[in-house]
């Protein structure tokens, strides 16, 4: 199970301090967002785990991390500068702007009108000017992309640290793009953290026997990255490769395989990354001397500017034809390129679980049952008077429509119907537009919330590795100061370790729904017995069962689990 909504990870973030608008005392600013405390841990596991997946644990990366602001010459051999920019077309109808490739059968997805203006270009690069005065000469971006750092530092890497066909650069980084329809939480920001590799290998010419061609290598990336997803735990059913058709390629791109999660709500299949074969493009664009040839094939403009060839001196190539040893080329290249902050959201989607936990006796449920059944019979009196009144054309405004009582009645229903584990869906149906204006499902919300608190539970059930808090030390009891010290001690000692705190601030049973509640896999509790010999409970986050440790095997225990 994934989260059944967008709005439920939006309102935990908050309320948890993972995610919270930006600048929210001024009244915020559109589509941008802050990482409070346990955000930020989450979002720096998700880049490490990253990093790690592809430097550390690859013998053909390397690290980089470029500046934000460049040069403008590389967003205009780049081709950013002409051509970064999504055709939108204006609504007639509703006032609102959108991006052609997203209307609906040629229709504006906001109002459903055809009334549209042509669609017109708009760049999506943020300006800024680089020193004391604005003139056109200091005009510098913002990057939209981190991908051009490394294409720039190309030779520089690969002569630093010697390395040969194929090998990688990654790079973890701020990217800003003025989107037209940022929206859905974090999914589409203007400020956003993107995770991309540039793999360089040998055009196909130069290829030796055995080696693997770019086709290939294209291929072992999309799999690498996907299995990434699925091993942080993404449910392979909620993640899919999407070959992008002839139509949407780039021309200079041979292939390109987006890797899509099913988000919940309206977002649906929507891409995390983007795995593309751009063979030599973007290193020809940036080259100096490059033949008219190799100009036309890519449909590039002969770049004046560049100081040097970004080719690669290949010792072990043998022409065929005259036995030569050596040749000089520009590399193939092939871009994982992932959003950070897109990942993170999907991470925090598919871990987002609510559950039952225990079964509420048939009279607590009675209160429950009651009120449903008399909103129920609220809602079929409010549907005949809303008919008669539609019937006479004197529906008023702000009354709900028959259509919304009826969904409304229909939502109640079911959820009568497979009480208890229907707990959670009662508040949902409370939220339902026009309900409102029904006095009486307050009682039902009240009742479903007070059940909802006992036996229910919203677990975040992220992979260990990218918890924000590994684990959580409790005393039993706060005013015995044994337990207390004694759990404390605990704290620090794990703490070099594992990032670990100490809470005391309620009963055990809340301090553990609050815990599971920000995905933390582990808790420790010392008790009475801890006194005696030793030993404390270790409660597992998504079983619920405990088993005790003893204190001196506690690190081992968790490292070990925390893999
Ligand atoms: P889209 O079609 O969604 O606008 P794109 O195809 O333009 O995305 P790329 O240029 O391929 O995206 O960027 C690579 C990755 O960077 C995307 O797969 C996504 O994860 C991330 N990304 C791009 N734009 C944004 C954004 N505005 N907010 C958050 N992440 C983004």
């Amino acid at each position: 199970m994934a989260a059944p909504s967008m709005e439920r990870v939006v309102s935990l973030c908050k309320r948890r301090g993972f995610i919270f608008a930006n600048s929210e005392i001024y009244g915020g600013i559109a589509s941008t967002w802050d990482y409070g405390p346990l955000g930020v841990e989450l979002k720096n596991n998700v880049m490490r785990a990253w990093w790690s997946s592809v430097v550390y644990e690859r013998d053909d990366m390397e690290g980089l991390d470029a500046a934000i602001l460049m040069n403008r010459l590389v967003w205009r051999y780049s081709g950013h500068e002409a051509t970064f920019s999504d055709p939108l077309v204006d609504c007639r109808e509703c006032k609102s702007r959108q991006r052609a490739d997203h209307l609906k059968d040629g229709k504006c997805p906001n109002c459903g009108s055809s009334n549209l203006t042509e669609p017109r270009n708009f760049n999506l690069m943020f300006k800024t000017t680089v020193g004391p005065v604005e003139s056109e000469e200091n005009v510098a971006y913002l990057r939209p992309e981190t991908a051009q750092g490394i294409f720039a530092n190309f030779a520089n890497v690969q002569q630093a640290m010697r390395r040969k066909l194929p090998f990688g650069v990654a790079q973890i980084g701020k990217a800003f793009r003025n989107e037209i329809t940022p929206g859905n939480f974090t999914f589409r920001t203007r400020e956003f953290e993107q995770m991309e590799i540039e793999y360089f290998c040998k055009p196909p010419k130069y290829l030796q026997p055995g080696e693997k061609n770019d086709v290939k290598l294209h291929e072992e990336w999309v799999e690498q990255r996907f299995n990434w997803y699925v091993a942080l735990g993404i449910a392979p059913e909620r993640l899919r490769k999407r070959a992008q058709t002839p139509e949407e390629l780039a021309h200079y791109a041979k292939a390109t395989v987006d890797i899509e999660y099913l988000f919940p709500g309206s977002l649906s299949w929507s891409e995390l990354e983007g795995v593309a074969n751009r063979q030599d493009y973007d290193l020809t664009a940036h080259s100096k001397e490059v033949s008219d040839e190799d100009l036309a094939r890519l449909r590039l403009q002969k770049n004046a500017d560049s100081t040097t060839k970004l080719d690669y001196f290949d010792d072990q190539y043998v022409d065929p034809e005259t036995g030569k040893k050596g040749a000089r080329y520009i590399p193939y290249v092939i871009e994982p390129s992932a959003g950070a902050t897109r990942a993170t959201l999907a991470f925090l989607c598919e871990a987002y679980n609510e559950e039952l936990v225990g079964e509420p006796k048939e009279e607590e449920l009675a209160p429950l049952r009651s009120g449903l059944a008399a909103a129920r019979k609220n809602i079929d009196k409010k549907i005949a008077e809303a008919e008669k009144a539609a019937a006479k054309g004197e529906l008023k405004a702000d009354m709900p429509t028959v259509a919304q009582l009826r969904a409304i009645n229909e939502a109640l229903a079911s959820c009568e119907a497979e009480l208890p584990q229907s707990l959670l869906a009662v508040e949902d149906a409370c939220d339902l537009p026009g309900a409102d204006r029904v006095e009486l499902l307050k009682k039902v919300r009240q009742a479903a919330a007070k059940l909802c608190d006992e036996y229910t539970r919203v677990v975040l059930k992220l992979h260990p590795r990218l918890a924000p808090i590994k684990v959580a030390v409790f005393p039993l009891k706060k005013n015995e100061p044994r337990i207390v010290e004694m759990a404390k001690r605990i704290k620090r000692d794990l703490q070099p370790a594992v990032r670990v705190v100490y809470d005391d601030s309620a009963g055990i049973g809340k301090l553990y729904r609050r815990q599971d509640e920000i995905g933390t896999p582990f808790c420790v509790t010392v008790d009475f017995q801890s006194l005696e010999d030793d030993t404390v409970t270790v409660r597992d986050r998504d079983s619920m069962l405990q088993e005790r440790v003893a204190i001196s095997q506690l690190e081992s225990y968790l490292t070990q689990r925390l893999k």
